[in-house]
């Protein structure tokens, strides 16, 4: 049996073993050897058992402004939201900044918002891309992105990164595609963690809303039961952490960039997203610090 992971003991054992490599700030970190084994390997495994028949796409972690505008997405998350500010003043102006920062003063007064946005969750970016297709056949889209997303909750507990790889399965269709895909993914997901040997519940869930109208808007996806996850324990002294969700859109997405189905009506969208690297940590905390004692079927799953 593989040694004992505690949880208190889980971050300190994977940066021991160089499985994360710490960068100094809190939920951002370089992935060593085993941690790499890990992740890629699960990217891998998914996309086998699961990539058949979806479209695969990659986009940089970087999305245009406007697309996520258009989404509306500052208006629920603004702070989670990281937009990417860049440099846009004169000769003058880079000696100021250079003066400031050399004084030990604030030197990003002359950043500005630039056209992009760092991605929150890895199916933004495909939306636009599928609207501007032009209106969605009748067996709809199913499409498998991958890419690193970033949110700004900077925090000790290492299942909380600000910058973490999410590999999700995106429907486009009608209501009916949209939300059998959605709830056929529930059973998909919790074997999936069966064979990765990890325990799991599945419980309704809500996205966490800013402000006062977080309660209003998280109760109001609960009773339509629009989103899922399935938590394993990660840490100790937490309640088990959300590794994979589940979620239905109705027509938020088809509304906000005008995706239509054939007919003519506005498409429905749902997604499903596996967060590599708890699930990673899952697998560190109850299967041990070093991948090559896992249990074999699991070690083989993972090796592809
Ligand atoms: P959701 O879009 O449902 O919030 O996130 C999808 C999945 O991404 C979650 O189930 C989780 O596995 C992963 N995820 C969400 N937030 C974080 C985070 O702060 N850190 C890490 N490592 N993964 C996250
Ligand atoms: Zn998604």
């Amino acid at each position: 049996l593989s040694e004992t992971v505690t949880a208190h003991g889980l971050a300190a054992q994977l940066v021991k073993s160089g499985a994360l490599i710490p960068t100094g700030a809190q939920g951002v970190f370089g992935r060593g050897e085993d941690f790499s084994f890990a992740t890629d390997g699960l990217s891998n495994a998914i996309q086998r058992l699961f990539g058949k028949d979806a479209e695969r796409m990659r986009f940089p972690p970087l999305t245009p402004r406007g697309d996520l505008e258009r989404i509306g997405y500052f208006r629920n998350f603004p702070h989670l939201l990281g937009t990417v500010h860049c440099f846009c003043g004169d000769e003058r102006a880079h000696r100021e900044l250079v003066k400031a920062h050399d004084a030990g003063a604030d030197w990003t007064a002359a950043q500005a918002a630039s056209d992009l946005v760092l991605t929150p969750a890895s199916c933004y970016p495909v939306y636009p891309a599928m609207a501007a297709r032009g209106p969605v056949p009748a067996e709809g889209y199913t499409v498998q992105v991958q890419s690193y997303c970033f949110r700004r909750e900077p925090s000790a507990d290492l299942a909380r990164m600000q910058t973490f790889q999410m590999h999700e399965f995106v429907r486009i269709g009608s209501p009916e595609q949209a939300r059998a895909f959605r709830d056929q993914w529930m059973e998909t997901g919790r074997a999936f963690f069966q064979a990765l040997r990890l325990p799991v519940e599945l419980e309704a869930a809500n996205d966490p809303f800013f402000g006062r109208a977080a309660g209003v808007m998280g109760q109001g996806q609960r009773t339509q039961q629009l989103k899922y996850e399935l938590k394993t324990p990660i840490n100790d002294d937490a309640p088990p952490t959300a590794c994979m969700s589940f979620n239905a859109h109705l027509d938020h997405f088809g509304k906000a960039l005008d995706l239509r189905t054939a007919d003519g009506e506005t498409a429905h969208t749902a997604c499903v997203g596996f967060g590599l690297e708890r699930i990673a940590l899952a697998l560190f905390r109850h299967h041990g610090i070093n991948p090559a004692a896992w249990p074999s079927d699991v070690f083989e799953l993972l090796e592809g």
